[in-house]
């Protein structure tokens, strides 16, 4: 036995050299985070730090803090703009975007320290005029949050490579107000656990309390496992309809031609998936805060992987993919900086030139009305017909009386051959 076992090992041991480099699909092997290419979380926040304080003209940074139960959260965001000081001027195109959603995703903070990078000017984008560049940055305010589930993220880099919650096990992109809580069959809480409530988390608490006050025009919120460019719905499998919605999937087919290689999925995040996801984060941002574009970017996917292989399936594990990503997805941006503004402008044209029926505006008001006064107005809905018939009445008698006002001084000036006007009773006054 001895003897067998002494040439069973060796072979057993070359077994393995030989597979562990020719068949990096072998779902045995779980490929470790290259600390040759990535940041730790601590080393990251350092770095921006650094970025931040040499470029104090461009860009600044703030901590927000959170918590409750005992568990607590912080969260860096950065903000770019050229003017040093950014000021509530609406004139400027609003950018969120937040990196790091799902602890495993590490690809998506490279990308977040790449962009900064380039927006210092410590780094360029290739193949790109830096004066239509910084034509593009003189209008913006760029709000970005490097890693926003830093806790999750620390449990990653301590060994836990599935892991994509945050530190007490709640997923941050299924915390939210929009369809939170609802469960689909495949349900798995190791991944999709909504929390105790629409935003229990301190960590969504941050980011919808930035969102509401920023009020950005553009929001992107960047993970990684698949290629894709997704935009509303997340908890259905459609899109919103109307102008606004096509120009958003104009947009994601630009990039898509340009930066993906025309491989990126696009459309709805629940039509595309293959599951529908309630309680994210772009479905709020999108219905609830209102923001015209809101996007959902999958910047890198390994399906060759095991899905027990994490850092592989989420990250590019090679210098060159590595590059090629962190290349592909800032150009990205750029493009998305630049052609924002211009899409929104067309938007708010168009919004200007819209004719406004009587009926409409109408509405518009008394819905307006009924929201300020709360629940006690809820019986103007009652009445509202009511009204508009009145209002109809009230324009037509007006003309009524414009038309014998008229009349009038037409008889009295041609004199009194001309056919005599009828008059009419009642109706002037029935408002
Ligand atoms: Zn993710």
């Amino acid at each position: 036995m001895r003897r067998h076992a002494i040439f069973f090992l060796p072979s057993l041991l070359l077994f393995f050299l030989v597979h562990a480099g020719t068949n990096p699909s072998d779902s045995s092997s779980i490929t470790p985070i290259n600390w040759d290419l990535y940041h730790s979380s601590d080393d990251l926040m350092e770095q921006i730090h650094s970025l931040v304080h040499r470029h104090p003209d461009k860009l600044s940074i703030e901590l927000i803090k959170a918590g409750n139960k005992g568990y607590n959260a912080e969260l860096n965001v950065v903000t770019y703009y050229r003017g040093g000081r950014e000021t509530d001027d609406r004139s400027n195109f609003r950018i969120l975007l937040t990196f790091g959603q799902h602890g495993r995703e590490l690809i998506t903070s490279e990308l977040a320290f790449r962009i900064l990078s380039i927006l210092s000017e410590e780094q360029f984008l290739p193949k790109t005029n830096g004066v239509t560049l910084n034509n593009t940055l003189d209008k913006v305010v760029i709000k970005l949050v490097p890693i926003e589930n830093l806790n999750g993220r620390k449990r990653v880099e301590a060994g836990d490579l599935c892991e994509r919650r945050n530190g007490r096990g709640v997923d941050l992109n299924r915390n939210w107000g929009v369809d939170w809580g609802k469960k689909e069959k495949d349900y798995d809480p190791s991944e999709e656990n909504p929390g105790t409530g629409p935003f229990s988390e301190p960590e969504t608490q941050i980011m919808r309390k930035l969102a509401i006050s920023f009020d950005p025009d553009v929001w992107i919120n960047v993970h990684s496992g698949m290629e894709a460019l997704f935009m509303p719905y997340d908890h259905k499998n459609v899109t919103p309809e109307g102008l606004p919605s096509q120009k958003m999937r104009t947009l994601l087919e630009k990039l898509n031609k340009f930066h993906c290689h025309n491989r990126c999925m696009i459309g709805s995040g629940g039509g595309s998936v293959g599951y529908l996801a309630h309680g994210t984060a772009t479905d709020y941002i999108y219905d609830v805060v209102k923001t015209p574009m809101a996007f959902t970017f999958e910047i890198f996917g390994d399906s060759q992987t095991s899905s027990r292989d994490c850092f592989k399936m989420f990250n590019p594990v090679d210098l060159p993919n590595f590059k090629r990503v962190l290349n592909d997805w800032s150009a990205a941006f750029f493009t998305i900086f630049k052609l924002g503004p211009l899409q929104l402008d067309e938007n708010s044209s168009k919004a200007a030139d819209k004719w406004v029926s009587i009926d409409e505006y109408l509405d518009g008001y008394l819905v307006e009305r009924k929201s300020r006064y709360g629940k006690n107005m809820e019986v103007i809905d009652v009445g509202m017909q009511e009204i508009k018939t009145y209002f109809r009445l009230f324009l037509l008698s007006s003309v009524l009386l414009m038309f014998m006002f008229c009349s009038r001084i037409a008889k009295s000036k041609y004199g009194r051959n001309s056919i005599p006007v009828m008059p009419i009773g009642g109706s002037s006054h029935s408002v």
